[in-house]
């Protein structure tokens, strides 16, 4: 066995994921926050590419144990662009920077960077002869999930808010899995999924601190080294739940017990003004002074009217993971006027020639925040970690076309 897995609140050892599936996937202390170690700590090899499926070219410091079992569309090895027209804006106001853009548009699955865990989490689940699984999701994840578990022949239902939006109804039936709509928002949707998972005995995603969900996205951390053979010294993103920040300390840790030079980057993460519970969070804190327990200190946001479906985690649970990680590591969290996301599509769309779906264009606003704001200084490496493409949000294309 190349992994074990770690319980993140007592210690104990779990001993490989058939014992953390049987075990509901919990510690025998209740604990639901687990983590993959390696026994092999020999610094990982980056060869030349041969493959598009991240799971093959990263096989030994997964947790699969046979790559018969890996199920791919080809997704993970995907391109970080250098962005001029960023590093061109960031010029004009006195900061040379190189900036980088992940995109997760490229993944061959279903376009979006829940690809990834999506792809591992079918891979793990094969192997193990899980038959059936679910998920709450807004939509991104559902549809991930769904194409690659349909592919490993795992029955999978996806449990979404009312605020589902019909083109993410349509991608998850068309793979032939089913949809259960709520009649209620992702909070309601999340409960009846936890009810399905409890009476029927069905394996259910452990969201953000999900090892297989951390394992994956994890790997970002060696992508950087692969292509820009550095770690960037600002990572930005747009943030709901946060796994991913979560995801890049751990792939920073693994790095660091290979002997790589390598710390975690300034995390500046962002979120719209519908639908903001970290920042407002992150705003009270600061005003405070960081009092003991602040991590702790935050609240659901009610009548959310976002129309970014995919980031409406209206109660950002994970806050108190994610905001010290942020503390630590000197970054802060940005808020982006959701209004005026589609002026950014447009400049995307000119710039670039090409268009990101809303979240993406949530981060890429940031970016230009960050820079007004002195965020982001000259010798800074910085990275955009962008969501998704913009093919199932016709509605947004709609509102770029209409800008002048
Ligand atoms: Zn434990």
């Amino acid at each position: 066995m190349k992994y074990q897995l770690r319980c993140k609140k007592c210690g104990k050892v779990i001993a490989d994921f058939a014992t953390w599936f049987r075990q509901d996937q919990q510690c025998q202390c209740g604990s639901g926050y687990a983590e993959v170690e390696y026994t092999d700590h020999s610094p990982f090899v980056f060869k030349p590419v041969d493959t598009d499926s991240y799971q093959d070219y990263y096989f030994d410091i997964l947790p699969i144990e046979n790559r018969d079992n890996i199920v791919s569309y080809g997704e993970g090895m995907i391109a970080m662009e250098r962005w001029d027209n960023l590093e061109h804006y960031a010029h004009q106001k006195g900061v040379d920077c190189q900036v980088f853009v992940y995109r997760n548009d490229c993944n061959a699955g279903s376009g979006s960077f829940k690809d990834i865990s999506a792809a591992l989490a079918a891979s793990v689940l094969k192997e193990h002869g899980v038959k059936e699984y679910c998920l709450a999701s807004t939509g991104n994840a559902g549809v991930a999930f769904a194409t690659y578990l349909a592919k490993a022949g795992i029955r999978f239902t996806e449990f979404a808010p009312n605020c589902i939006d019909p083109a993410t109804v349509e991608a998850i039936r068309k793979v032939g899995q089913p949809v259960v709509i709520s009649k209620g928002g992702y909070g309601d949707a999340k409960k009846e999924a936890a009810d399905y998972h409890k009476e029927h005995h069905v394996l259910i995603s452990g969201g953000n601190t999900d090892p297989l969900r951390i394992e994956s996205k994890r790997l970002l951390a060696y992508e950087c080294m692969r292509q820009i053979g550095r770690m960037p010294s600002v990572y930005m993103q747009a943030v709901a739940g946060g796994t991913s920040p979560l995801a890049l300390e751990k792939g920073i840790r693994d790095l660091q017990a290979e002997g790589q030079q390598v710390a975690l980057p300034r995390l500046l993460l962002v979120q719209q003004d519908e639908c903001d519970p970290m920042v407002t969070a992150w705003e009270n804190a600061t005003a405070a002074g960081f009092p003991e327990g602040w991590e702790h200190q935050y609240e659901a946001k009610h009548d959310i009217k976002t129309q970014i479906g995919i980031l409406t985690a209206a109660n950002p649970g994970n806050y108190p993971l994610v905001a010290p990680l942020v503390r630590k590591s000197g970054g802060t969290f940005i808020r982006v006027k959701e209004a005026e996301l589609p002026r950014y599509g447009k400049e995307m769309q000119s710039s670039r020639n090409t268009l990101m779906g809303p979240a993406s264009m949530v981060c890429y606003a940031g970016f230009f925040q960050a820079v007004d704001r002195g965020l982001i200084k000259s010798g800074d490496t910085v990275l955009l970690n962008t969501g998704e493409g913009s093919n199932r949000a016709q509605w947004f294309r709609n509102l770029v076309d209409k800008e002048m």
